[in-house]
């Protein structure tokens, strides 16, 4: 394994404080942390609208709690950040522009936190980022051990972006194709619009990807969609990684973001559910993305849904970690 890659303090995007108060450290210094939180400042792989370098920022900053490492379940009275021993890495030092090295170095500091023992939780950043997160994971889980479940407006399997093969949009294509994680290790839920195409839903299908497109969540009803999502990720896996594309959430709740699509869930939704994955499954590694401040509405609503989607995926793991203790 090559060396980690030290966070920076020289990006002007890169984020200063750590999440809710956690204890700050270095990659070098991740001790026994049960969880490292790690910002990932890329939106070099964007389509549309970029912004989402802001994102690690804005997530840990949109907190109207004091920064004290301290956040009890309202529902369990556990305080998940304590109880995990949280701790915040700081951001990767990407590189603007060079999207292979800034992948590269994120998926190497992933792959250390996992290597520790530690979940990494990686605040995005633009999708292109699942790519080197969830490699990173494999690399120590082992590649087709880790299951998938990828919460998005987007399927992100296309085959290339403008004729290359890093962006937002193919994350989840090359993952497949490198086996990190095998097609019928995914589950997708919250597709909708008019994007990929019917030849690229017929690849996914070629290669046993499980989708629940809102239409489904819409007749199905959502606890029956997560259901069965939690169902196949926990067959023959030994975890899961749980990917949050913040677009989502309908724009009319979660508006900053660089591609939006109407007729998403509702931040309750998301939030519930993320909580119930991190209870219900071993959770190997997550994150957060596709939050772009820049198109954020009044009051940075976006970001503060962010803050505590990552919060609720912390509670569930707490849960699940009492329980089993
Ligand atoms: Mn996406
Ligand atoms: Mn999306």
């Amino acid at each position: 394994m090559s060396e980690p890659f030290d966070t920076s303090r020289d990006l002007a995007f890169a984020a200063r404080g750590s999440f809710a108060g956690v204890p700050a450290r270095s990659l070098a210094d991740i001790g026994d942390a049960g969880v490292v939180i790690l910002g990932a400042p890329f939106d070099w792989g964007t389509s549309y609208r970029a912004g989402a370098r802001f994102g690690p920022k804005a997530i840990r900053e949109a907190d109207y709690l004091g920064f004290d490492g301290y956040r009890p379940h309202l529902n369990t009275g556990i305080d998940s950040l304590g109880t995990l021993d949280v701790i915040d890495a700081g951001d990767v030092l990407v590189i603007p522009g060079a999207v292979e090295e800034s992948l590269d170095r994120i998926a190497t500091s992933v792959e250390t936190i996992a290597a520790s023992g530690a979940v990494p939780i990686v605040l995005g950043g633009d999708h292109t980022i699942t790519y080197a997160n969830a490699t990173g994971v494999a690399r120590v889980a082992g590649f087709g051990n880790v299951a998938l479940i990828h919460f998005d407006a987007h399927a992100d399997t296309g085959e290339t972006q403008y004729g290359q093969l890093y962006g937002h949009g193919t994350p989840m294509r090359r993952l497949i194709e490198s086996g990190a994680v095998p097609g019928n290790r995914f589950v997708q839920i919250g597709l909708r619009g008019y994007w990929p195409d019917p030849e690229t839903f017929a690849w996914m299908r070629d290669q046993q990807m499980r989708f629940f497109t809102m239409n489904d969540i819409t007749d199905q009803g959502l606890s029956a969609v997560v259901d069965e999502a939690v169902q196949h990720a926990a067959a023959g896996a030994d975890g899961v990684f749980v990917s949050v594309d913040i677009d989502v959430v309908d724009p009319g709740s979660a508006p900053g973001t660089g591609t939006p699509e109407p007729g998403g869930l509702t931040p309750r939704q998301i939030l519930d559910t993320v909580r119930r994955l991190g209870r219900d499954l071993d959770v190997l590694g997550a994150d957060v993305v596709e939050v772009a401040p820049p198109y954020d509405g009044p009051g940075q609503v976006t970001a503060f849904l962010a803050n505590r989607i990552v919060l609720e995926i912390l509670n569930g793991m707490a849960e699940r970690h009492v329980a089993l203790a």
